[in-house]
């Protein structure tokens, strides 16, 4: 049993505030019963203490009025807040989660649900005993060999803590890590993946792990629900359209992206993704009792004499339809509090859980890891689903901490996967993320983009700002690949998985490093200085496939709605190179200067295909035919640099307490996931964890200048 666990059995905190429970209604009940559920057991009534005083605030002088009070407050209804919500109210507590979206899920929402956790894990054990999941749903067999599902919390402990281990680009990937907190997130491994099936949330097989998540063990399995006639979260189904299955075209307001299916790894009727797991803990809160206000971004954390935190400053932050003007509001309601006044505190008593996510999409935050890549025309992924410029990962948890004296962690570990890399989907800003029409954010990118994969870029030459070539366009999307389970070459790991030994030396051999290395400077290129680069910001700005019809056959391109449009600066079509140029210029808001040489740089390649070498970046036959590119009319599609996740952020120990800068945690304040440094460590399973971690440590922690801490 892990040390977060022992809170389990009791129930140390009485409920102050009043609940709200959505009855469970009659087995069956769809999502729509929820809702309907939710405002019968009057959502709208504000069962937490709206409008009351308290004391007197040490960073005010007069007396601190508090608009709210709950014993938690979580920041951010995503994959760290939704976990640390539930965890909290199980044991007793009050809880409200902010957020300043109109909808909970985060990047989780978004995301593919391979949640790699490990340890000797309830799905690592049933897969090893062969057994189906406890609804009979999984009828595919085991999908990794029996030894790989051995594992225990020291192994996985001392795999994401090996410090043998590099990636492709001879990075020491795993070096790095806080030994602290990862004892503290091994340990809570195991309860955190029983927690997460406690609320509704089924795993498929397991079938890898991770990157992050060490290369000894298989430690990853998908979050699934079966296709169904309707979408009832407590019987396991989901219907075609709420999945997004049902039309190739469509996105649903449940699953912003489409859910895949699940046939290798559960059964042929299973669909999983991030926008089930999302919904699943989502529909656990609010049943559970869990508060919700939507549309409210936390500013600032506010401190009492003693330096704890004792609640937040938020503001009212709507988002409405650009097309028609209409506010944004979330899928379900029950539990909402309905908020709209522009500024108001809330007192936590208990403690404050920062569940905001990172900085990937906060320009001049993550500068300081890459200074190049200030440029604010590439955004994080999941721009448009978390609101765009100065929303989405806008590292706004991170700052709040640091302001109240937090210290920072793993700060450099940014460069180690190289989270910021050069998508394939093309013709849309936020080019990492697949979204269709259906769900309420698409028309913030217009468009879904268009994927041609790596060996599409044969059709196109890909230019800077200036028009200019920058890279062998058939490299400028490679990755280095990260060392994780099962191990080989193309992980950065020497051995198969049962051969490799953690600690070891070999693992880092100079000679080794040489054989693998494998890295890739493409994205390095692209947001590179050009002649269009001016002080003192010397962006580099956008970047832009430039293709003519003959590619658009070759390539099968469709150049349609919902794929492109004309509308997001992203896509131009002309009859001219000249015109093509010009439209570049006016239509996207990025583009400070002409691209002066796109012509001269067409008619130079042209050239080059018809020699059969590009001498200025050795793309050559060898790497996948040239293509002349002279028949009208000509394209410009944006190619996106996307910074995805964030490494680096607020210190934790292993309590996911936030550390000061003597390495004292600051009373009151925890932290996970992305708004978190120390963990080389991708996503979901880190975040579920911490969450899972703070929701038990905030309620342990007892009440604020009442508890010893
Ligand atoms: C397309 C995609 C696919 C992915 N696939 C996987 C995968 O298969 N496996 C995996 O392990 N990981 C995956 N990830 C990564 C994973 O989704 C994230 O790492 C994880 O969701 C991070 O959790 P978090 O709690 O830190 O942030 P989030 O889940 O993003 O939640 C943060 C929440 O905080 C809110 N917020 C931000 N600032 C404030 C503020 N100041 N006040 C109030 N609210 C605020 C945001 O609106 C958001 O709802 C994927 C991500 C994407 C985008």
């Amino acid at each position: 049993m892990s040390q977060d666990d022992t809170t389990r059995r009791k129930a140390p905190v009485a409920r102050s505030a009043p609940d709200l429970k959505v009855e469970d209604g009659p087995k069956g009940i769809s999502r729509r019963g929820l809702f309907a559920a939710g405002a019968a057991a009057g959502v709208s009534s504000m069962a937490l203490a709206a409008g009351r005083k308290a004391e007197a605030a040490s960073h005010d002088d007069g007396a601190m009025t508090w608009h709210y009070e709950a014993d938690v407050v979580v920041l951010g209804a995503g994959c760290t807040g939704l976990p640390a919500a539930i965890r909290a109210n199980d044991l007793g507590a009050s809880v409200l989660v902010i957020d300043q979206n109109f909808d909970a899920g985060g990047r989780m929402l978004h995301s593919g649900s391979w949640v790699s956790l490990g340890g000797g894990d309830p799905v690592q054990e049933r897969d090893r005993a062969g057994e189906s999941d406890a609804e009979g749903f999984i009828t595919v067999g085991a999908q990794v060999p029996e030894g790989a599902l051995e594992d225990s919390v020291d192994l996985l402990f001392r795999d994401v803590t090996d410090w043998s281990i590099v990636d492709q680009q001879g990075y020491g990937y795993y070096r790095f890590n806080n030994p602290d907190q990862h004892r503290g997130w091994a340990e809570n491994c195991p309860a955190t993946r029983q927690f997460m099936m406690d609320n509704y949330i089924r795993f498929t097989r397991i079938n890898g792990t991770h990157f992050g998540g060490g290369v000894s063990r298989a430690r990853a399995a998908y979050c699934f629900l079966n296709l169904g006639p309707v979408t009832d979260i407590k019987a396991g189904t989901i219907t075609a359209e709420d999945a997004g299955v049902a039309d190739p075209e469509r996105s649903s307001p449940m699953c912003p992206v489409q859910q895949s299916i699940g046939a290798s790894e559960a059964n042929p009727m299973s669909v999983r993704g991030g926008g089930i797991m999302s919904r699943c803990l989502e529909y656990s809160a609010r049943e559970k009792g869990v508060r919700f206000m939507f549309n409210r971004k936390m500013t600032e954390l506010i401190q009492d004499d003693n330096g704890a935190v004792i609640g937040v400053k938020a503001v009212y932050t709507p988002r409405f339809d650009p097309e028609t003007g209409a506010q944004l509001h979330s899928l379900w309601s029950a539990g909402n509090i309905e908020e709209t006044r522009e500024t108001i505190y809330i007192r936590a008593r208990r403690g404050v859980v920062v569940g905001t996510g990172g900085h990937a999409g906060n320009p001049h935050f993550r500068s300081q890891f890459y200074p190049r890549m200030n440029e604010p025309w590439f955004p994080t992924s999941g721009w448009a689903l978390l609101g765009e410029d100065g929303r989405a990962a806008d590292a706004s948890g991170i700052i709040a901490g640091i302001k109240v004296g937090a210290s920072l962690d793993g700060l450099h570990q940014n460069l180690g996967r190289r989270t910021y890399h050069i998508a394939t989907r093309l013709g849309v800003r936020d080019a990492y993320t697949s979204m269709y029409p259906g769900h309420p954010t698409f028309p913030f990118r217009k468009a879904a983009g268009f994927s041609i994969g790596q060996a599409g870029f044969e059709h196109l030459v890909a230019v800077n700002q200036m028009g200019q070539r920058f890279f062998n366009e058939m490299r400028l999307g490679d990755e280095p690949l990260d060392p994780r389970y099962p191990g080989g070459i193309t992980t950065g790991t020497p051995d198969s998985w049962d051969e490799h030994n953690v600690a070891d030396w070999r693992n880092c051999r100079s000679a080794w490093i040489r054989e693998m290395y494998d890295y890739s400077a493409g994205v390095d290129a692209a947001i590179q200085i050009n002649e269009g680069s001016t002080a003192p910001d010397y962006y580099s700005g956008p970047i832009w496939a430039i293709f003519d019809e003959a590619a658009v056959e070759r390539g099968q391109f469709p150049l349609r709605p919902p794929f492109v449009s004309t509308e997001n600066g992203c896509f131009f079509k002309a009859d001219t190179l000249e015109e093509l140029a010009e439209m570049i210029y006016d239509g996207n808001p990025y583009q400070r200067v002409r691209p002066y040489h796109l012509v001269d740089t067409i008619a130079t390649w042209n050239g080059y295909v018809d020699d059969g070498v590009d001498p200025d970046f050795e793309r050559g036959q060898a790497d996948a035919p040239m293509h002349r590119i002279d028949r009208p009319p000509y394209y410009a599609a944006a190619i996106m640099v996307v910074w995805h996740d964030s490494y680096g952020g607020l210190r934790l120990n292993r309590h996911c307490q936030v550390l000061d800068m003597e390495g004292r945690p600051i009373p009151g304040l925890y932290a996970g996931g992305e708004a978190s440094g120390g963990g080389q460590m991708h996503g979901l399973g880190r975040a579920t964890v911490h969450g899972y971690i703070a929701g038990t440590q905030v309620v342990k922690g007892g009440i604020i200048g009442e508890t010893a801490r």
